[in-house]
């Protein structure tokens, strides 16, 4: 997207954000799930289709663009990213770069347009681990029958569209090529959601098993057209969700410390503001601070992928970063309330709820140290 479209872009999506968004988030909380009204909304303005090409219906966004829209939408409730991020970050990245012509073309256009998507890797057994992955998936003439659970999905009440990670082979074999990657539409026989999960925060996003009987998806649907593909398909993607999850902590950080400066100006105490303490300044200015680095990581990171470098270890060290830093400041808010700050009718309380999860969603805080370590080991070793 040029430039001046993109700034005129994000300052009409500024104004929805803080007018209509922020508006929004008690009925976000109480339906726990984004208002039909606002879904439409969000749909008319193409934040569906944000970082699908042009050429696929969507509006074209390099990485820093995508990044930077996601960084201002979470200022809101972390509900209104879910139900699109899913589409924009992880479907998308694997369509674009391992879908064949065919696929990129029936497929993108759908999930820039009405049709929500959901990303199958996690399952009972195995998430961290996700090579360990027991979803089977087994050839019958022109097409695949997949059978197994995949859980904590986001999305999966809602999906009309799911790619799912499988095995096409029994035995773990080299470079994880015992997996492959299904784009399966929910619709298909054999397919089942189960009850949504109760969540600590982030109301407003779904997350639940989807359960695969004796599944038969066309042979056409597996991305990239070949079997073997799938863990590197899944691996890629997760850099841009990564980075998409940094940028939902960085954006959310800044809301939260908004909230508590607000709070500490108001409130009282020893006859004065509780903002002139300078140990509550201290809280503040460290904020601050740490939000600053999160936003020059993920600039940075968004700068080389857009320049076309490997960024597994930027994305995943912006993403352990962002998310620890985001729990930080969220911590910090509910302890500049005082006794306000644990109690449901403050917002320090969900605040500090919402944010626990980025720290584990898109892998681990640890799984992102063993990344960084793993390529300082190689590197280090010539
Ligand atoms: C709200 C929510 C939404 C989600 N959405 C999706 C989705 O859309 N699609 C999807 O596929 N998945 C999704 N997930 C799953 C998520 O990605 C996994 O929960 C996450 O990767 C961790 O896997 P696990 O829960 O199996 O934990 P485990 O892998 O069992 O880890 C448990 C603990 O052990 C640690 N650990 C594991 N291995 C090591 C190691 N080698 N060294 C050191 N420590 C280790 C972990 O860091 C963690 O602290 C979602 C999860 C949540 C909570």
């Amino acid at each position: 997207m040029d430039a001046d479209t993109f700034a005129a872009f994000i300052e009409q999506l500024n104004r929805f954000v803080r007018e209509r968004l922020v508006a929004a988030e008690a009925r976000l909380e109480a339906l726990n799930r984004v208002p039909d009204d606002v879904f439409d909304e969000m749909r008319e303005m193409g934040l569906f289709g944000i970082s699908i090409p042009e050429a696929y219906g969507g509006a074209g966004m390099n990485v820093s663009q995508y990044i930077e829209t996601i960084r201002t939408l979470s200022w809101a409730a972390p509900g209104f990213r879910a139900i699109m991020s899913i589409n924009t970050g992880m479907v998308c990245s694997a369509l674009v770069k391992s879908g064949t012509e065919a696929q990129r073309a029936h497929w993108l256009p759908k999930i820039a347009g009405d049709a929500i998507a959901s990303f199958g890797l996690t399952e009972p057994g195995s998430g961290s681990d996700s090579a360990g992955l027991q979803t089977t998936a087994v050839r019958e003439g022109d097409h695949y029958i997949l059978n197994g659970t995949k859980r904590y999905i986001t999305n999966a009440p809602f999906a009309h569209i799911a790619l799912i990670m499988a095995r096409t082979s029994k035995d773990n074999l080299p470079k994880n090529a015992h997996i492959s990657a299904f784009l399966m539409p929910m619709d298909t026989s054999g397919v089942s959601v189960g009850k949504p999960d109760k969540k600590m925060g982030q109301s407003g996003s779904q997350i639940a098993d989807i359960i695969m009987d004796n599944v038969r998806v066309p042979v056409d649907n597996v991305l990239g057209g070949e079997e073997g593909k799938g863990f590197q398909v899944a691996m890629q993607s997760l850099n841009n969700g990564r980075l998409s999850v940094a940028a939902a902590a960085t954006g959310y950080a800044r809301r939260i410390l908004d909230s508590a400066l607000r709070y500490a100006n108001e409130r009282k105490a020893f006859g004065e503001p509780i903002v002139n303490f300078q140990l509550i300044q201290a809280m503040l200015a460290d904020s601050e601070a740490e939000i600053y680095a999160a936003e020059c990581m993920l600039a940075d990171a968004c700068r080389r992928a857009d320049a076309g470098e490997n960024i597994l270890t930027k994305a995943a060290s912006t993403k352990m970063f962002a998310s620890e830093m985001c729990g930080r400041v969220a911590d910090r808010c509910v302890q500049i309330h005082g006794g306000a700050g644990y109690l449901a009718e403050y917002q320090a309380e969900r605040f500090f709820r919402d944010s626990r999860v980025y720290r584990i969603y898109e892998g681990t805080t640890q799984i992102m140290q063993l990344v960084i370590a793993k390529q300082m080991l190689r590197e280090f070793a010539g």
